[in-house]
């Protein structure tokens, strides 16, 4: 009888939309996922909760079951098994695949993990390539051609390996589907994997004698270059994925892994940046700080030029709203340009003299701080 209620661990109404009930699991499982919480067996057990919980009512037909109290709810947690026997995958066809779609569109980039589940028999491994980017070129995007080998299906044999069809045999251990079932208990219930066959990798076949081009292998190194557009706004150490340009499968015909570009970003002598925002140290005259006058504010789009108003300080920052780094997906960061006000050094004599005219007609009136400094000194040490 279901004594669960996998509205309540979800965290919705019995009459909540599909729609509701994917997003309400999808925030759950980000929450609770085990990467996030290694070890910690409470994370875990809410984790197969949910999961438990959205693969009947994420359903609309196990839904309808369950609903309808029709649902075999076996022993409790422990030996569930949401796919009543576990034809194609058992547990992980849908809650994993699920989440790891979720954790691609929260990180954009990256997410090479999501291989790791997977069958490894017909899936290529992924290539992690280093590209060094300018300041500039990782703030504005751009295009760049990208040089590395891979492994790439044989021409030859066509990726089975062998000398030719005659000598290719079907996989007696596996009868040639090129899959064997294994099952497991995991803390996340029983498990049942399709996985590749021992015997022929994954392929099905049997190679008696080897094409001589791959020497069996099914694959051939290739030089490469493909022009890549890096987007916007990649930080140092963002990894940009690109699927299905990584190494073909050994052994058959399957996907190819990813080409994870790692982006290694060259300091810029003017910006600093933190998120999407932008640092600049502006030096100014002196003059121009006293009396006001056109600063130039490098931009990513270019230099522009700004009235700086009179009076400004050593040390002033101003805001630029909307002129830090603007991404591809609409993320607009701000400009912040600090105010440097540079005393000039190695002036001559008559420089001197016109200094010292100016502060003689000046008075005290004109420094705020440097008054209340005073004032604040006399009162510290009041005179006896
Ligand atoms: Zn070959
Ligand atoms: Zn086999």
């Amino acid at each position: 009888m279901p004594t669960k209620d996998y509205y309540k661990t979800l965290g919705v109404e019995k009459t909540a939309s599909q729609d509701e009930i994917k997003s309400a699991y999808r925030r759950l499982a980000k929450q609770y996922h085990p990467d996030l919480h290694p070890n910690d067996k409470e994370a875990a057990e809410k984790f197969k909760e949910i999961n438990e919980a959205y693969s009947v009512v994420g359903d609309p037909d196990k839904r309808g079951k369950y609903d309808r109290g029709e649902m075999d709810m076996g022993a409790g947690g422990a030996g569930f098994n949401p796919f009543g026997g576990g034809a194609g995958g058992g547990f992980t066809a849908t809650g994993f695949d699920d989440i790891f779609d979720m954790f691609s569109d929260a990180f954009g980039f990256g997410g090479s993990r999501t291989r790791s589940r997977r069958s490894q028999s017909s899936v290529g491994s992924d290539i992690t390539q280093q590209i060094e980017l300018t300041f500039m070129e990782s703030i504005l995007g751009c295009t760049k051609p990208i040089t590395f080998s891979r492994l790439e299906k044989c021409p030859s044999c066509h990726g089975t390996g062998a000398k030719d069809d005659a000598h290719l045999k079907t996989c007696d251990k596996c009868g040639g589907s090129g899959q064997v079932r294994h099952v497991q208990n995991t803390i996340f219930g029983q498990q049942i994997t399709v996985g590749a066959c021992d015997k022929c990798g994954g392929t099905g076949k049997i190679v008696t004698e080897n094409c001589k081009t791959c020497g069996g292998k099914g694959v051939v190194t290739k030089n490469k270059v493909i022009n890549v557009t890096i987007p916007a706004g990649v930080e140092n150490g963002s990894v940009l994925q690109l699927t299905g340009e990584g190494n073909a499968p050994r052994n058959g015909n399957g996907r190819s892994g990813n080409l994870l570009l790692e982006f290694s970003v060259k300091p810029s002598a003017l910006f600093k940046r933190d998120g999407y925002n932008l640092y600049v140290n502006v030096p100014v005259s002196y003059l121009t700080a006293v009396c006001g006058g056109q600063v130039e504010i490098p931009a990513p789009d270019g230099v522009f030029i700004h009235n700086l108003q009179e009076g400004t300080s050593n040390g002033e920052t101003l805001r630029f709203r909307g002129k830090g780094i603007r991404t591809q997906r609409g993320a607009v960061g701000d400009l912040f340009a600090t105010i440097s006000v540079e005393v000039p050094k190695g002036i001559t004599r008559a420089q001197k003299k016109s200094l010292e005219q100016f502060e003689n007609d000046n008075t005290l009136k004109n420094y705020s701080k440097r008054r209340a400094f005073l004032d604040e000194i006399a009162k510290t040490y009041p005179k006896k």
